[in-house]
């Protein structure tokens, strides 16, 4: 059962109160690429289920262009604000959807002060990032890091609430598992404002896939957590494959492909990890439940995977899509990654 938090409205996508978790990611390039091959990227983001996308604003001069990105795409953007207090300010005059503040590093109250209440004019909500890296001097020396984490985002709060600022999503981000998900259940107890969950500085693809996995997954059981980012040293892309996918294997998340691969072995003659690749992007992108499995060999592939809505392998120059184990068609190598996702689109 989801913890109810409160709903905090980012462009059109509500965050907490029960509604879906959201999966967000964060832009990696520089900001002075083309304006049209940052929205192509940001389009294909959105099509793989990216619904938040943040972006760092590193300098006042940049707060122009993260407008312009904010207006042109569907999805809500979020401007990430660290040291400078004035960037925030800037970025609200644009329609940027929300703005996130480290409170390690904002600065003075009377800053945040300044960020609340344009916030607040604008309605634009704020979320409280703390990091466990980036904690306020008084409470870098704790010996409980969980705590010190909490007490940061409590320090923030306490001034929010007081200019009556309650617009507000928090996170508490460790690199490591335990403070993070003992941070994020001391606060859950405490507090009904949605949390953005996420490890931070979590590693590569593989370590970090299985750090925020591990983390993420002891939150969600237990109802915490109204939108999530995995923090991986890789792209934004492949951040939003893997919260997807720990959303859809915990069953927060109902549409989305279900695939089953065989993990191969001297039978295979079908290049199963080649295939996977093709086509992956392609499979985040359609949105209903549908289970596919993709075989390494004809002779026990579609046996072994015939509880499957839809299947491929194949041997050399040809590939089999079948149905419930029943072979139904025979297609040229070449041609199968483009026939099979059609049969995906049309099942
Ligand atoms: S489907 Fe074929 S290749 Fe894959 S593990 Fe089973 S026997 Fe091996």
């Amino acid at each position: 059962m989801r913890k109810k938090t409160r709903q905090i409205k980012v462009k059109d996508l509500i965050i907490g109160g029960g509604f879906p978790i959201s999966v967000q990611t964060m832009w990696k390039e520089p900001l002075n690429l083309p304006l049209d091959q940052v929205l192509k990227r940001v389009d294909k983001l959105t099509a793989m289920g990216c619904e938040i996308l943040r972006i760092a604003v590193p300098h006042r001069d940049d707060a122009t262009y993260v407008g312009k990105i904010a207006s042109s795409v569907p999805i809500p953007i979020v401007a990430d604000i660290h040291f400078d207090y004035k960037i925030a300010l800037k970025c609200m005059d644009f329609p940027i959807a929300k703005i996130r503040i480290n409170p390690g590093n904002i600065g003075s109250p009377g800053k945040v002060e300044q960020v609340i209440k344009k916030a607040g004019d604008h309605a634009i909500p704020v979320r409280i990032g703390v990091n466990g890296g980036s904690l306020p001097k008084n409470l870098q020396h704790e010996n409980n890091p969980a705590r010190a984490m909490v007490k940061a985002a409590e320090g923030e709060l306490e001034l929010c609430e007081k200019f009556g600022f309650k617009d507000l999503v928090f996170s508490l981000k460790s690199s490591e598992i335990e403070a993070t998900v003992k941070a994020n259940q001391l606060f859950s107890e405490k507090y009904d404002y949605p949390l953005h969950l996420g490890v931070t500085e979590a590693g590569p693809l593989i370590q970090g896939t299985v750090k925020n996995t591990i983390a993420l997954t002891e939150l969600l059981k237990e109802g915490i957590g109204d939108t999530i980012r995995i923090s991986l040293s890789d792209t934004p892309e492949h951040e939003i494959m893997v919260g997807r996918e720990i959303l859809k294997l915990l069953s927060l998340k109902s549409k989305g492909v279900h695939l089953v691969s065989c993990p191969m072995c001297s039978r295979s003659v079908f290049n199963v990890r080649g295939f996977i690749e093709q086509i992956h992007e392609k499979l985040m992108s359609i949105d209903k439940n549908i289970t596919i499995a993709i075989m390494g060999c004809p002779v026990n592939g579609p046996g072994e995977a015939k509880k499957v809505d839809l299947g491929i392998t194949g041997s050399g120059n040809y590939a089999v899509i079948f149905k419930e184990g029943v072979i139904v068609k025979k297609i040229a190598a070449v041609d199968a990654p483009e026939i099979f996702c059609r049969e995906i689109d049309n099942f």
